[in-house]
């Protein structure tokens, strides 16, 4: 059976109206993997996470806006960018209910700082003011830019499926991981000490990367590609963590 990938989406206003989708990157790179995917709108009511997950092989979390500080216990830093109340709520309750579920989770940029919150870390809010450094982790470059590297550590889930314990990926992140959440462990990092990948220290086969690797699904010199296929693989034969490939 090929494997159902949910993909957490969003609304956007476009020409006055409201559309509900994602970035077809994403849902780009799940084909390319193997995968069927399925856009599930942050629309939804946080109720219907756990049932869905009963249709899904996998669920991956996109990119997106800035998560609510309060979901952590932060109180808003003045440079926080928009928030989407909806959007969190969603996201959070299908990361409990793929994780109670044993489903693979792939998670990207503003999904990996949602998975670190759901299991209770923090998040730099604003990353230039609250931690200035050498490394620029947005700007108004081009996605497809590879504007810093990273340092995996050898055998860690991102490493193994990129092929390599050094790359160097796109960035366009406004917050990152602060304090990372108990059952997590950091596997990459960029320069200046961010954590730029993550992966479970137990349990079902979770990936996290502050970059995006779907930008480069069409490119098949580039090893991003990689990371989507040990994911659609993981959610496909139901392995987990543990299991060496
Ligand atoms: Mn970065």
């Amino acid at each position: 059976m090929t494997p159902v990938i949910g993909i957490t989406g969003l609304v956007r206003e476009v020409g006055g109206r409201s559309f509900a989708g994602v970035n077809a990157a994403y849902v780009a790179a799940v084909i390319a993997a193997g995968g069927v995917p399925l856009i599930l709108p942050p629309s939804l009511p946080p109720t219907t996470a756990a049932p869905l997950t009963k249709m899904l092989d996998g669920v991956l979390l996109s990119g997106g806006a800035d998560l609510d500080p309060g979901r952590y216990g932060a109180a808003p830093h003045p440079k926080l960018g928009v928030v989407e109340p909806d959007r969190d709520a969603f996201d959070l309750a299908i990361i409990g209910a793929a994780r109670a579920r044993g489903l693979p989770l792939l998670a990207i940029c503003r999904g990996m700082q949602a998975v670190n919150v759901a299991l209770g870390g923090t998040l730099w809010q604003d990353l230039p003011s609250e931690r200035p450094g050498d490394v620029l982790h947005d700007g108004e470059w081009p996605r497809t830019q590879r504007v810093h590297p990273v340092a995996l550590t050898p055998g860690s889930v991102v490493a193994r499926a990129l092929g390599t314990d050094r790359c160097a990926v796109n960035s366009v992140h406004h917050q990152g991981v602060r304090t990372l959440a108990p059952g997590l462990a950091a596997t990459g990092h960029a320069p200046d000490g961010l954590i730029e990948a993550i992966e479970a220290t137990d349990g079902p086969w979770l990936a996290g990367v502050q970059w995006h690797p779907e930008t480069f699904h069409a490119d098949p010199s580039a090893p991003d590609l990689g990371i989507f296929r040990a994911f659609v693989r993981a959610a496909g034969s139901g392995e987990d963590g543990a299991v060496d490939d």
